[in-house]
């Protein structure tokens, strides 16, 4: 082993969790003997970092950050985790505490070493996540089962997998060592499902995680969030902060998913109704109204690209909800559309074609980023899924349910000529 590993590894050893040995200062120093768990493992840190050598640059891509804490957490790091030695008592209650927070039957448990939080957890399917795959080796979780990469990779793997949503994904002592952590939440936020939580837990608490950060910040790039305004700031569209506990030596910070992010200012659109690509949307049962291209796609430039949803006129003057996807359409590889369109599934019509006919679109939410799945099956139940959702949030929620009335979309018969405005929120 290189001496740089072999101080990283050190370094890293009691980052998710703690030391029960006390260590010396340098060969031949005095012993200090350490009380606390997180005592322990900071000095124990500490003279890790006392014969450091080169760590990985804080510029550092995610790939470099990734190998790196894959290394860390390799070989003897692997034996301590796997110990009785690394969950004493004290933490032990701690870490049930996190596991009686965390609900449901599914739980993703990321960066999940040996399973010291997964095997804790009610939860009878649980899959663990690690960049580690000695961790993963070594991991005992009766409940669960192993992926190894980076939680920002997971989603298509979880595609692939055609497993429902999760009920919760829990980061445990690991949030400070991600590559960047507004990109964590996402990916967790993805395949959580709406009204379902993103957890992030230390038992040994948030100023021990920032005491680790101090003694090397290229291992632990960040601190934890410690207010509300910190969990909102770091929280990707789809998450609304719920609740934080940060006390001196305990740590947990709770998301909930929202079933979809609001789109504000919203976009209204209106134009004729186009030839698509003919890929027979109709025959699988999701026909898309297609608006022409070249009217829309400056409107639609910097839109994420994703499955909107919002209401819809057509020609018979009534409103329906839609579901539109702006984007490129992936999965048909090959036939990629060759630009960024819009095309609106209109739910509950079943009235003739009406191409060359005006349509008007108001989209208030964004339910999902586009996507290529890896079959034609899979895009289809998670269009059904879409359009499920879409309909269901377009009645129940009491602001979605209110834009049917929308000034705009009643203009279709009078003011039947293209266009593309952004409405702030508001407007009605
Ligand atoms: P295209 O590739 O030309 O867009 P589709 O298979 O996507 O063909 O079908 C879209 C057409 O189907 C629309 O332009 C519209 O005229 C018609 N249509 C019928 N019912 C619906 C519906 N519920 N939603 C959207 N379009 C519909
Ligand atoms: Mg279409």
């Amino acid at each position: 082993m290189r001496p740089i590993d072999d101080v990283v590894v050190l370094s890293c050893l009691f980052i998710r969790s703690v030391s029960s040995f006390s260590v010396s200062r340098g060969s031949g120093g005095a012993r200090r003997v350490a009380t606390s768990a997180a005592e322990k493992a900071i000095q124990a840190h500490e003279a890790a970092l006392s014969r450091q050598g080169a760590s990985v640059p804080a510029s550092a891509s995610r790939e470099a950050h990734n190998s790196r804490q894959a290394n860390v957490f390799s070989g003897e790091t692997v034996a301590y985790f796997a110990s009785a030695e690394a969950t004493p008592p004290d933490v032990a209650v701690k870490l049930d505490r996190i596991a009686a927070a965390v609900p449901g039957d599914r739980v993703l448990d990321v960066g999940t070493g040996t399973g010291c939080l997964a095997r804790r957890y009610a939860a009878t399917s649980v899959v663990g996540v690690d960049l580690s795959s000695e961790m993963i080796a070594a991991a005992e979780a009766p409940n669960a089962t192993f992926w190894c990469g980076d939680v920002v990779d997971y989603e298509d793997a979880w595609v692939e997998s055609g497993e429902p949503p999760f009920d919760a994904a829990v980061f445990n002592a690991c949030f400070g060592n991600v590559f960047d952590q507004k990109d964590a939440l996402r990916a967790a936020a993805a395949v959580v499902r709406p009204g379902g939580q993103v957890v992030v837990s230390h038992p040994l608490g948030a100023a021990f995680v920032d005491d680790l950060r101090r003694l090397d910040p290229t291992v632990v790039r960040h601190s934890l969030p410690t207010s509300l305004a910190d969990l909102d700031r770091i929280a990707p569209a789809f998450l609304e902060p719920a609740d934080l506990v940060d006390e001196p030596d305990f740590y947990l910070a709770r998301w909930s998913r929202r079933a979809f992010a609001p789109l504000e200012p919203r976009l209204f659109l209106r134009g004729p109704v186009a030839r698509g690509y003919g890929r027979g949307s109709k025959k699988l049962g999701f026909p898309t109204a297609n608006l022409p291209e070249d009217m829309f796609g400056a409107a639609v430039a910097d839109l994420p690209t994703g499955v909107y949803c919002g209401w819809a006129t057509v020609a018979d003057g009534a409103s329906y909800p839609a579901v539109a996807n702006v984007g490129f359409s992936p999965t048909f590889q090959g036939a990629e559309n060759p630009v960024k369109i819009v095309e609106a599934h209109i739910c509950d019509y079943d009235g003739d074609d009406f191409y060359d006919q005006p349509l008007a679109i108001l989209l208030a939410a964004f339910l999902r980023p586009e996507r290529k799945f890896p079959t034609f099956d899979r895009l289809l139940a998670q269009i059904t899924h879409d359009v499920q959702t879409a309909t269901r949030l377009l009645h129940d929620d009491p602001i979605l349910a209110q834009l049917r009335h929308h000034p705009a979309l009643q203009q279709l018969q009078n003011a039947p000529e293209t266009t593309a405005t952004w409405l702030p929120s508001t407007d009605l």
